[in-house]
């Protein structure tokens, strides 16, 4: 089994189901009392949050390559990171280091594809739904056309990541504004592009096909670990 490097804490919200996920997969298909083999690198968000908001791209991402390059002089034989969001920076980080980085579009895209989704909504924080660095890496990559929600849901979705969904508050008045958004669209899936948003949202509160980018993600580390 190959050693994963997680870049995680961005939030440790969702660094935790990536944990859970990753090793309960390894023990589902090894047995007994594997589990999986990784490291750790968990970040104050607050740090990371205040280069976001600030817009400094160029100093979030020094932070992470220098992260990234210390998990693989700790042998880590790939790098996971844990959010959809700091994904903005991912070209620059595997231009840093020797070891692939799976990146979370290419984890996600082939459920998309299988359930015959070709314009499904993406639930994700702003920088995410407004960027092209996301949406424009599934359409070029993976030819999927993803939609994104009007300005005042976005603020919605994006404003109960960052203040309830990243500091562990899950409400059920914010579960039925997400599903409200998904309703008012005409879309054919929901991506949940945020590693928060299967906190509050199961696939199963949903009529369309729901693809949970943290699922999805931590599956295909265990795939490239295990193969
Ligand atoms: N975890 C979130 C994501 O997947 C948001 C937090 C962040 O900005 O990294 O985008």
């Amino acid at each position: 089994m190959k050693k994963i490097g997680l870049l995680g804490g961005m939030s440790w919200e969702s660094t935790v189901v990536y944990y859970q996920q990753l090793n309960r997969i390894v023990r589902e298909r090894l047995g007994g009392l594997h589990s999986a083999d990784l490291l750790l690198w968990s970040f104050d968000f607050a740090e990371i949050e205040h280069y976001q908001s600030q817009a400094d791209w160029d100093g979030v991402t020094t932070l992470m390559i220098d992260a990234a390059r210390k998990l693989e002089r700790g042998g880590a034989q790939c790098l996971v990171i844990c959010t959809n969001t700091m994904h903005k920076t991912a070209p620059d980080v595997q231009a840093s280091i020797d070891i692939p980085l799976l990146h979370i579009a290419d984890a996600s895209a082939p459920a998309i594809k299988e359930a015959g989704s070709v314009s499904p909504l993406l639930l994700a924080t702003g920088y995410t739904m407004e960027q092209d660095f996301y949406k424009g890496y599934l359409q070029e990559r993976h030819g999927i056309d993803v939609q994104i929600p009007d300005k005042d849901s976005r603020s919605v979705v994006h404003n109960i990541i960052y203040e309830e969904l990243c500091r562990g508050i899950i409400l059920p008045e914010s579960k039925q504004r997400y599903l409200d958004v998904v309703s008012r669209s005409n879309a054919d899936g929901v991506i949940f592009g945020c590693t928060e948003v299967g906190l509050l949202l199961s696939p199963d509160d949903l009529s369309l096909p729901a693809f949970d980018t943290t699922m999805l993600h931590a599956k295909a580390a265990i795939d490239f670990a295990l193969q």
